[in-house]
């Protein structure tokens, strides 16, 4: 599958929006966002998806692939069939203590009691700042692993590389261009928030900016899934 092809299934099935007013994590605005949610069930291209991961990463010889949640689980057992049945496994993303986010393995599976002396591969849907792969690269390099792969579908930010995600390798599958970013300030003069474009509320950070922007005069609208 060509990352055109990728791109396109995308699109099609409204993963990547565009020509709208969202509110990212950051506090930033722009027109576009990726909610893979919208592709998180279909079995098919998911498949499609592994395979590909597989092509591109078999010569590396991983041994287990690892997904963080929610969608990189499912990508890790595409992933993992493809590769010729190897273990996956999957670890979650948390609010640590310190309120900063770390990745940790279930106590309950107990799956860090494969990693030590493997070669392991990580492998996520979305690639923004790298945040998830590199937490996971983390928690997993406790476990006195050989090396740690990473792969990733889509990537928005094309200057994340694999330095970011602590890894000597990541492969993308695709990368979504055209990704303007305002700060508030910035919108108000020349993104969407000039030209009164409602607040997407979701998906996005759009029902948080509204709290402390509730006379928008542009409004407010509603794309969740
Ligand atoms: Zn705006």
């Amino acid at each position: 599958m060509q990352s055109s092809e990728i791109l396109s299934h995308l699109a099609e099935n409204q993963a990547v929006l565009t020509g709208h007013h969202f509110v990212y994590t950051s506090g930033k605005h722009g027109p576009a966002y990726i909610d893979m949610r919208r592709i998180g069930h279909q079995t098919d291209f998911l498949r499609q998806l592994g395979f590909e991961f597989s092509k591109r990463l078999s010569t590396y010889r991983p041994d287990i692939v690892v997904g963080p949640e929610t969608l990189g689980r499912t990508l890790a057992t595409h992933t993992a069939i493809e590769l010729g049945d190897l273990p996956a496994i999957w670890c979650d993303i948390v609010d640590s203590e310190s309120g900063e986010k770390k990745a940790v393995f279930s106590e309950k599976m107990n799956f860090q009691r494969l990693l030590p002396g493997k070669r392991i591969l990580i492998v996520d849907d979305l690639l923004t700042t790298g945040q998830s792969l590199r937490l996971t690269a983390e928690a997993i390099r406790e476990f006195d692993v050989e090396v740690i792969l990473a792969g990733a579908v889509v990537r928005r930010t094309p200057d994340v590389i694999a330095a970011d995600c602590t890894v000597p390798k990541l492969e993308v599958l695709a990368d979504v261009e055209g990704f303007e970013l305002f700060t508030e300030e910035e919108c108000k003069v020349s993104g969407p928030c000039s030209r009164l474009v409602p607040v997407v509320l979701r998906p996005g950070h759009g029902w948080k900016w509204q709290e402390s922007n509730p006379d928008y005069a542009g409004g407010f609208i509603n794309l969740a899934v």
